[in-house]
């Protein structure tokens, strides 16, 4: 059974001041008035906040992780959430703000990337019965011990979704500071254009691939519970961009090649030279990263004249953690770490049943001159990363080439 219930959630840049805040709150009251759906509002940490407070951490202990951390990170959104319920209650509104534990959002207890097991609604839906908006805390958690988690940088999204899937809702509202997901992020490509739907395929690809738009766990949800999604903007009154499943998209014209084209500038390669023989020695590495919680992305081993070669990228927010691994593994071996790299891909399902949309990337890139270090593809997406200095311009030329400009 589906409910009412509006789930709307605004990120740090939506409520990055308290002008904003009251924006946010003015918003809120607009829709109000022409929907009588309750709402459940989700906040993240105010526009900088959390760089700030990730940035105390590591001047205290560069690489620390663990409940203490993610309690320090989860106070941003403490911050938000009880100025958007004092500014809701100043407009006349009834709000009532709610940390993780309060709502009983249940994660595991893997620190700083921790995932959500469960949600209690009961008290949410007490106050939604009473005409209370309940205003919740993005981003974190509590675990089996009781403590604070958090959900990965972005996370905010992720909770949300939760909360929609946990109430039942039928959409869910995600704020920001564009009006849509766009064919390109709008920093970096300029002729960007808002794409009116895509479907949870093409999102989970690009969220993946580094577009910070949505964090890929809230993706991922919605599209395990058929949760349609919409992205807009939180200063502007228009229609965002819908993402949903494939066969309710609008296919009366024949999709694009590509959807979007997609940059990370947070990953970084480490070059590992020469490796030992044997598989099983790097079987126990990449378990022992996973068992960290190190997500590996691309990977290549080569032979080179000084012996095996294996080259793997990571987050840069690993790059600590994984150095650490790997002297654990290969004290000897000589590493070396590139951390002025970005990935640029292209994500879209219509290049599903079309040779050499691939051929047509590695082209563009070559015509401009920019070097590949690692490449991976799948059935809808093809990646390089590539050198940080060449990014904007392999970004702005595979967008006039794949035709989005
Ligand atoms: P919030 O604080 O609201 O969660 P984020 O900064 O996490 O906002 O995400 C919004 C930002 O994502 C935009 O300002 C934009 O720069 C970036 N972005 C990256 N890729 C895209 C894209 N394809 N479409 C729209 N925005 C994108
Ligand atoms: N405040 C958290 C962050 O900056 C969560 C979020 O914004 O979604 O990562
Ligand atoms: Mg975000």
């Amino acid at each position: 059974m589906v409910s009412n219930i509006c789930v709307k959630k605004f990120g740090g840049t939506s409520v990055g001041s308290t002008e904003r805040i009251e924006a946010v709150a003015d918003r809120i009251l607009k829709e109000r008035e022409k929907d009588s759906r309750p709402y459940v509002i989700v906040a993240s940490a105010m526009a900088g906040e959390t760089n700030r407070l990730v940035d105390l951490a590591n001047r205290t202990y560069l690489g620390f992780r663990g409940p203490a951390y993610d309690m320090l990170l989860a106070s941003g959104e403490q911050v938000s959430i009880a100025l958007l319920s004092m500014a809701l209650e100043k407009k006349g509104l009834k709000a009532k703000p709610y940390l993780a534990h309060q709502v009983g959002i249940k994660t595991d207890s893997m620190y700083s990337r921790a995932r959500i097991k469960e949600i209690k609604t009961e008290p949410l839906m007490k106050d939604i019965q009473s005409g209370i908006i309940p205003v919740v805390a993005g981003f974190q958690g509590v675990d089996e011990f009781d403590n604070i988690t958090t959900l990965g940088r972005g996370g905010s999204d992720t909770s949300a979704v939760a909360l929609a899937v946990a109430l039942k809702a039928q959409d869910c509202e995600i704020y920001t500071d564009v009006p849509g997901v766009f064919s390109a992020d709008p920093r970096i490509v300029p002729k960007a254009k808002k794409i009116p739907s895509l479907c949870f395929e093409e999102m989970v690809e690009m969220a993946s691939l580094g577009s910070k738009v949505l964090h890929i766990r809230s993706v991922e949800i919605a599209a395990k519970f058929q949760l349609k999604l919409q992205v807009r903007s939180t200063f502007e009154m228009t229609e965002g961009t819908w993402i949903m499943n494939e066969n309710e998209l609008n296919t009366s014209m024949e999709s694009p090649l590509v959807t979007a084209i997609t940059h990370d500038t947070q990953t970084a390669i480490f070059k590992l030279v020469p490796l030992p023989q044997g598989a099983e020695v790097l079987a126990q590495l990449f378990a022992r990263l996973s068992e960290k919680g190190i997500v590996v992305d691309v990977i290549s081993q080569s032979e080179i004249d000084q012996g095996q070669r294996l080259a793997f990228s990571v987050p840069v927010e690993d790059i600590i953690q994984t150095k650490q691994v790997i002297s654990e593994f290969f004290p000897k071996v000589d590493t070396t770490v590139l951390d002025q790299v970005s990935k640029v891909s292209i994500v879209g399902v219509g290049m599903r049943n079309h040779p050499g949309v691939a051929a047509k990337f590695f082209n563009v890139l070559a015509q401009n001159k920019v070097p590949i270090h690692l490449v991976t593809t799948s059935e809808i997406k093809v990646s390089a990363i590539i050198d940080r200095k060449d990014l904007e311009k392999s970004a702005q030329a595979l967008h006039s080439a794949f035709g989005l400009d």
